[in-house]
């Protein structure tokens, strides 16, 4: 693991700054349940990490406010899953939470963090193959010959053959309808430059008269 510099924001301005310093060499730091695991890797070589887990009481909420379905970039996987409103009125999400990873995990890892992990393709994992166009841009693709040749099916190219692994974006997938998707996907596509989920995760709408009483 190389060095790198440690801050802690306490709030959403600071975490803002720090990370507006040095925003391409910059990443914040949730669970760190992929984070800590690709800078071990070699695969990530952030030069500053940004705390943001002081920003959880502001950050980390799930509400349902009886029209939309708050959640936190800085709610945990196992606290949503557990909620009882996410389990009566979103099923699936409770289930694409609960199914994920390990309880160590789910006991750790946030929300934001989960939109945002990384493919699971080992050519992508493994620094010792130099072609990888997620890891170095314009490096080429492993895997296309490699042995998981066939990782995706749908959606891939050429170019990058890797899916996306998290199941909790693919359970809001279904639940959204495909004209939000697209802006769903392109906030959580900025989402490495600002620290906050949330606008990219609420509100996740579902109509009045479709509520259980
Ligand atoms: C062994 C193992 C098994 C797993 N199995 C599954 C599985 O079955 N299904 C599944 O869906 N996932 C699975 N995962 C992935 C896991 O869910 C993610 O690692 C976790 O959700 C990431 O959350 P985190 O808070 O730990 O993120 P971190 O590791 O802290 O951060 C991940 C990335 O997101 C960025 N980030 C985090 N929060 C924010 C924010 N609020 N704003 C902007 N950027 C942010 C960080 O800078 C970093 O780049 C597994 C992981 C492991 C290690
Ligand atoms: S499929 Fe190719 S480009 Fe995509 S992550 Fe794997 S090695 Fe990298």
């Amino acid at each position: 693991m190389r060095p790198f510099h440690y801050q802690h924001a306490s709030d959403r301005a600071e975490a803002l700054t720090l990370a507006a310093t040095a925003p391409a060499t910059t990443q914040y730091l949730a669970g760190g349940t992929t984070l800590v695991d690709l800078m071990k890797l070699d695969v990530m070589r952030p030069l500053t990490v940004v705390d943001i887990n002081g920003l959880a009481g502001e950050h980390g909420e799930v509400v349902l406010d009886g029209q939309a379905l708050h959640l936190g970039a800085l709610a945990r996987m196992a606290d949503v899953a557990e909620h009882p409103a996410v389990r009566r009125e979103f099923p699936v999400i409770a289930q694409s939470l609960e199914l994920a990873a390990s309880p160590q995990i789910r006991n750790m890892a946030s929300l934001g963090g989960n939109v945002l992990q990384r493919t699971r393709c080992s050519y992508f994992r493994d620094t010792h193959w130099a072609a990888c166009n997620k890891r170095a841009p314009g490096s080429g693709c492993a895997a296309v010959a490699g042995v998981n040749r066939r990782l995706g099916v749908l959606g891939v190219s050429e170019h990058c053959i890797a899916n996306y692994p998290g199941d909790f974006a693919t359970a809001l997938a279904a639940l959204v309808p495909p004209w939000i998707s697209k802006a769903l996907l392109r906030a959580a596509s900025s989402l490495s430059r600002i620290f906050i989920a949330c606008p990219a995760i609420r509100p996740i709408s579902k109509p009045r008269s479709g509520l259980a009483s």
